[in-house]
């Protein structure tokens, strides 16, 4: 199986920049051994004006039968033959895709230390794949690939080219060709779209390609119209892993509608807040109000869970009392900004070892959240439907269960002090629901009463006699009876 990916470039902008943002050279032909095969990467042509790369997967039909993946859809009795004869070798199809995955790894998360500014750009590119197994035709391909900004060509590979009236395989030739799209992108749509259109995967679907569908179609498969598809086929049609794919999706859309408008809420805020003889914004007095809770809590092992843009882990970083800080969020958009921020990558080990960002959804219990002292959700519950919240309440309370957990949340009595906000309107375009004072005690006095906690009420912001504060604050405390009898059984 094989593929091609070619670039144009000028002088100034050479093609064969495209060997430094796939990480192979292009005078090389480089061979890696991949578990179902051998890829090999080379190089057609490489001039300024043109270059093209090739990878090719010499499948190891021997090695995919023992493996027990290579029987295909069902394993019919029959097919002890082929087993060893089949279009595997040949066809482009998820084998191809995990090739790609492994051999261009870097380029596929669009790291390119050599060229980063062009990482980030897109590119003139050519993709061909002279044989696709196309279930669903011609018209599937273009509703696929068209929508991400390619222009299509699909041709139909005749059954046998000295037999037309055999008509058509189930193969196709395709070349997409666009300038609008960086190399990362493109190498990200087939890696996902190559096992959608054989619609056979070739190895057991466990509950992480969830994870990496997601990493996979970042920035593009929550707003594609075939969505539903992708996310089935991809997932060889397994319904609970096609839920939750999907219902992780929607929550990245709505969450990355909202993080747009997360700076400019605060903005506004603080733009409210500057008529009033410069106070701190409200945003900086919450991060103050829960790093104080924390410090009396005694936590060092913190978990921010929504953690958004990673504001919050920023502050409790320069805090030495925090020995490790974790930031979790659904939207992996918001996750890279935070990484970007908080400059991950040229962090000193020391720092480095003390924080981890990862994605995950609260609605689902996540056994890496286990172990912690304390978790904050600043702002996040009313971005959840109502019916959705006992989920988190189990994911956090039931299942995580550190011994101190804050909630912060608006307050909407406070509403009608804010000038700009229209009355009865929420603060925010996501927010599922705004609480009153009693509302949000009545749910926490509850949630605490039901998994074994106490919990105390502070006002952030300016108390106001009559509305209150514009935050309010949950301080959940385990009890200690309990807290004992949990970390003696741990
Ligand atoms: N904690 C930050 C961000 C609040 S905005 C702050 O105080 O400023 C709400 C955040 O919750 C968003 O980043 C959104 O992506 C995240 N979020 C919403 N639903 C979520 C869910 N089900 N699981 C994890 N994060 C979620």
């Amino acid at each position: 199986m094989f593929l091609t990916i070619s670039t144009t470039g000028t002088p100034e902008r050479p093609a064969t920049d495209l060997g430094f943002l796939l990480h192979k050279h292009p005078e090389k032909a480089q061979a890696f051994s991949t578990s179902y095969g051998r890829a090999h990467v080379l190089y057609s042509e490489a001039d300024a004006g043109r270059c093209t790369a090739a990878l090719l997967l010499e499948v190891d039909a021997v090695a995919l039968v023992r493996r027990g993946k290579g029987k295909g859809r069902g394993g019919a009795p029959d097919a002890a033959l082929a087993q060893y004869v089949n279009d595997r070798p040949y066809a482009a199809s998820s084998l191809l895709a995990v090739a790609l995955s492994s051999v261009f790894s870097s380029a596929m998360r669009g790291v390119c230390n050599a060229r980063p500014e062009r990482a980030g750009q897109p590119m003139p590119l050519r993709i061909e794949v002279p044989a696709l197994p196309a279930r669903g035709g011609p018209e599937l391909v273009r509703r696929l690939f068209e929508p991400l900004g390619w222009a299509v060509t699909v041709d139909p590979v005749a059954l046998d080219v000295r037999f037309p009236e055999w008509g058509d395989s189930r193969y196709v030739r395709l070349v997409l060709e666009s300038d609008a799209l960086t190399l990362a992108e493109g190498l990200r749509h087939l890696y996902v779209l190559l096992p959608v259109l054989d619609d056979a995967k070739h190895y057991w679907v466990a509950s992480d390609e969830v994870d990496k569908l997601l990493r996979a179609g970042e920035g593009w498969l929550p707003d594609h119209p075939e969505q539903k598809l992708i996310t089935s086929r991809y997932l060889s049609r397994r319904w609970s892993l096609t839920r939750e794919a999907m219902e992780r999706l929607e929550l990245v859309r709505l969450a990355e509608a909202d993080d747009s408008e997360v700076e400019d809420i605060d903005n506004a805020v603080e733009a409210e807040s500057e008529t009033e003889e410069k106070p701190t914004p409200l945003a900086v007095q919450r991060r103050d109000a829960i790093i104080a809770a924390l410090r009396t809590s005694g936590a060092a092992r913190v978990l921010d869970l929504g953690c958004g843009q990673g504001q919050l882990v920023h502050a409790l970083l320069k805090d030495r009392a925090f020995t490790e800080i974790v930031g979790v969020d659904v939207s992996m958009r918001a996750l890279t900004i935070a990484s970007r921020r908080l400059k991950l990558d040229r962090m000193g080990e020391r720092q480095a070892s003390r924080v981890q960002l990862f994605q995950g959804s609260l609605a689902y219990t996540d056994n890496r959240l286990k172990g912690y002292d304390a978790a904050v959700l600043s702002e996040v519950i009313e971005h959840l439907d109502l019916p959705r919240l006992p989920a988190l309440e189990y994911t956090v309370f039931g299942s995580a269960r550190p011994r101190t957990v804050l909630v912060t949340t608006p307050n909407v009595e406070y509403n009608v002090r804010w000038e700009t906000l229209p009355a009865g309107h929420v603060r925010h375009g996501d927010h599922r629901f705004e609480w009153t004072r009693e509302e949000f005690r009545t749910w926490a006095d509850a949630v605490a009463q039901r998994h074994g906690y106490g919990v105390e009420f502070v006002p952030v912001g300016p108390d106001d006699p009559e509305v209150g504060p514009p935050t309010q604050m949950a301080v959940f405390t385990m009890n200690s009876t309990v807290h004992k009898k949990e970390a003696k059984a741990a």
